[in-house]
């Protein structure tokens, strides 16, 4: 199965090259990196005994819904993409088989890479991975010089154009900066156990949790069917893995 909207070659990585700084707005008293280096269960440390990730059973993806990107723009306080300037976190994509021509969709969002070519490429560190697996932006370390963009084969990341409004403030977010989808870290943190997206699903075709654990209900459906990651052949080790494809 091959993905339409995902590019096939990653262009070459910038080199070098000193970026201008970008104007930066946070909200008042919020820094992403405490955010982020928070307990992933309130009172527990973050660890790399856990492996946050999805399953997302295309099969279940009704044609026409959007349950999951509304949620996704609602509990990150995004805009909703009117403008196509807008920063998109999570997206519906049409995927083609090159071989036998059949279609399927399903929504793509960061795909928490284990090698994120993201992190390799970001010149101030601000592109960093948690130790539990998830692929995070700190906005005070971030230049916008856009180099993460232009390295993710997925184009899960957005760059933020327009002053912000409206922000929640368990979602930090900076015009000038570059996000993508943190995996609702905010709600993993706070013990919720799942995501919005996976919440909002009608079908329950998204499902959160703990990829090392053998007994979680991911682990299980992972081990049962046969499960893909988008460019496996990229050799990213994507912790977002779909089925029904
Ligand atoms: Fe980075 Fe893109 Fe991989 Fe997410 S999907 S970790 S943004 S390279
Ligand atoms: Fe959006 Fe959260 Fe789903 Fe990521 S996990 S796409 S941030 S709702």
């Amino acid at each position: 199965m091959s993905e339409r909207d995902v590019p096939v070659t990653r262009r070459a990585m910038l080199a070098g090259a000193a970026a201008a700084l970008a104007g930066v707005t946070l909200a008042p008293g919020i820094r992403l990196v405490e955010v982020a280096q928070a307990a992933a269960e309130p009172g527990k440390p973050v660890t790399s005994k856990v492996r946050w990730g999805l399953l997302i059973d295309a099969g279940r993806c009704t044609e026409g819904c959007n349950e999951c990107v509304l949620a996704c723009n609602r509990e990150n306080g995004l805009e909703g993409g009117a403008r196509p300037t807008d920063p998109q976190w999570i997206r519906i994509v049409e995927l083609k088989d090159r071989r036998t021509g059949r279609k399927a969709s399903a929504p793509v969002m960061c795909q928490h890479c284990a090698s994120p070519p993201c992190v390799d490429v970001c010149p101030t560190g601000a592109s960093f991975k948690r130790a539990d697996g998830i692929v995070l932006v700190d906005r005070h370390t971030c230049i916008g010089c856009r180099y993460c963009m232009m390295a993710c084969p997925y184009k899960a990341r957005s760059f933020v154009h327009e002053p912000l409004t409206a922000q929640k403030p368990e979602v930090p977010r900076g015009k000038g900066c570059v996000e993508s989808c943190t995996l609702c870290v905010h709600k993993i943190d706070r013990g919720d156990g799942t995501t919005a997206c996976a919440e909002a699903c009608p079908t329950q075709a998204i499902l959160f949790g703990d990829l090392n654990d053998p007994a979680s209900a991911i682990a299980r459906r992972v081990a049962e069917v046969r499960t893909t990651q988008l460019r496996a052949d990229l050799g990213l080790d994507t912790g977002v893995r779909y089925t029904g494809l």
